[in-house]
């Protein structure tokens, strides 16, 4: 196996699949020229070559995870007990503020690593990083600005993962500029260090083919309307920007008290919406709210998994796909690392909700699992800012599903997303490839074993305390 270290092989490397779900659809003996890291060439009704790799199952895209809190993953499962009748994502946030106060930056290598290689394993091969854990227990600097940002930037890196850096600014406990809280402490910037800590971070991913920066608002409850005005003034017109939005009841109601308006409302009306927003868990929508973010093209960061563990509530999906509206998914707090298990949560979810089946289509995708794997991989894409997919120009990312399973080798094309979506448990994501390297080989990463011996360290000193 290539280290995930090693820069780009030059050489020219081929891989063939039987099939292989490329941008234009699934195709049959594909043949696919990988060069630095690129795909240079795709033919259909192909055959191997005496060079090429054969794939050994179906040929699917990787996706972007458009929305991960790395840190958090120490604590997955760890808030599962009922701490009073009134339990909801506050008393949730009160434990996650605990576990941030034990974190060294150590620790957050350790935990992200492990993370990553746990994605690369689940098929993601680009990860947004929403980043705000940036300050030493007592709140200061760290001597380099960028200490904390350096170790997600170092465990990218070391896993092989793409890393869409989103370092967060976030000054304040609610709307209106109210002084941030002690459990806080270790997030807060002023707009100057904010815009210094993003420089530090683009000089930190210079030259660094896989990963990507943005520009990140914590949520409207963490920054006022002239910092972000500030900061989309100073920083590049070109970097994708990454907000959370209306996850909470409780934000919308503190948003219309503060400005008269709801949280995507405000935003759209005050700063502009357009396609280099991602609105993270933008759960509480009006209609007209709901219609902006489709209209403007902005993306719906999705964590189905982690806002059905926060009890967040229910994103209109139903209406938004009708409206062409874009989305992403996002693996967030990290109590699932499944495309699978995320697609599926969001589909069965509005089935729930409006007591029917197959709700997530399009009137040019009926099949469920194809509508959902495309629009995440698209939506991932631009929040991201990465072009994922089989397609010449492309990345050389994808992955490869693993024959042995009676629903992945029996399935026609037309099925096999659908099969492998809603009627498969164990992972079935056999190989990955990231810019032609192949990360994942039989399942198995090639550092899983020691990440996963610091990793259970990790785990007893923050939330064991051993
Ligand atoms: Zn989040």
């Amino acid at each position: 196996m290539t280290s995930p270290n090693a820069s780009h092989c030059d050489s020219t490397q081929l891989y063939f699949a039987e099939r292989a779900l490329l941008s234009s659809g699934w195709a049959d003996n594909v043949l696919m020229t990988v060069q630095n890291g690129q795909f240079i060439s795709i033919d259909v009704d192909s055959a191997p070559t005496t060079t090429s790799h054969v794939l050994s199952g179906p040929v699917l895209p990787t996706l972007a995870n458009v929305h991960s809190h790395a840190f958090q993953r120490v604590m997955a499962g760890a808030a599962e007990v009922s701490l009073n009748p009134n339990d909801s994502f506050w008393s949730w946030r009160d434990l996650m503020y605990k576990v941030v106060q034990k974190l060294s930056p150590d620790d957050a290598y350790i935990i992200a690593k492990q993370l990553y290689i746990d994605m690369l394993k689940a098929g993601y091969t680009q990860v947004g990083e929403f980043h705000y854990l940036h300050h030493d227990r007592g709140g200061k600097h760290y001597g380099q600005i960028c200490e904390m940002s350096n170790q997600i930037i170092a465990a990218a890196n070391d896993s092989g993962l793409g890393l869409t850096l989103l370092p967060v600014l976030y000054s304040h406990s609610g709307f209106g500029g109210q002084a941030p809280n002690a459990g806080q402490a270790r997030f807060i910037n002023s707009t100057e260090s904010y815009l210094e800590l993003h420089q530090a971070c683009e000089k930190a991913l210079e030259n660094q083919a896989l990963h990507r920066l943005g520009i990140c608002f914590h949520s409207l409850r963490a920054v006022t309307k002239p910092q972000i005005e500030n900061v989309l003034q100073t920083l590049s017109k070109h970097r994708p920007i990454h907000i959370h939005i209306a996850e909470q009841q409780k934000e919308v109601q503190d948003s219309i008290a503060f400005s008269g308006q709801r949280p995507v409302e405000w935003l759209d009306n005050e700063i502009g919406l357009n396609e280099r927003w991602c609105l993270v868990h933008a759960t509480h929508l009006t209609a007209a709210e709901r219609q902006a973010i489709a209209k403007k093209h902005a993306v719906a960061g999705l964590c189905p998994t982690t806002e059905a563990n926060l009890g967040d509530g229910m994103f209109p999906g139903v209406a938004f796909e009708q409206e062409g509206g874009r989305w992403g998914i996002g693996s967030d707090s990290h109590v699932s690392l499944s495309i699978v298990e995320e697609l599926r949560t969001y589909e069965y979810g509005q089935r729930l909700r409006d007591q029917q089946r197959n709700r997530l289509y399009r009137a040019d995708q009926t099949s469920i699992g194809d509508n959902l794997f495309q629009q995440a991989l698209l939506g991932g894409n631009q929040a991201c800012d990465v072009s994922l997919g089989l397609n010449v120009g492309n990345r050389a990312d994808f992955m490869v599903l693993d024959e042995s399973h009676p629903f992945i080798a029996a399935s026609e094309a037309k099925d096999l997303l659908n099969r492998w979506l809603f009627a498969t448990n164990e992972s079935l994501i056999k190989d990955v490839f990231v810019a032609g390297q192949h990360l994942i080989q039989n399942f198995r990463h090639q550092q899983e074993e020691s990440s996963r011996l610091a990793f259970t360290q990790a785990i007893k000193k923050a939330i064991y305390h051993v």
